[in-house]
């Protein structure tokens, strides 16, 4: 559970960072959209098996990184 308590460590400050970016910015918010829908697609393709929700922690993760060091030019 190493990783889990990492993702969580790590998690609190940069989803308020990544929720307010996102409030802000629609081109990040789309990128979300797209990782998010292709989880649905993994757990509908992968009915009998559990989503895999690791990887999908992951890429929010590095999402978070990628956000979080883009800027928007502006400010
Ligand atoms: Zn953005």
């Amino acid at each position: 559970m190493v990783a889990t308590d990492e993702i969580e460590a790590f998690g609190f400050m940069k989803r308020m960072e990544l929720r307010f970016h996102l409030f802000m910015c629609g081109h990040c918010r789309n990128y979300v959209a797209q990782i998010r829908s292709i989880g649905q697609g993994a757990k509908n393709a992968a009915a009998e098996t559990e989503p895999d929700r690791e990887q999908l922690q992951r890429l929010e993760k590095e999402i978070c990184g990628k956000i979080c060091n883009h800027n928007h030019g502006s400010s």
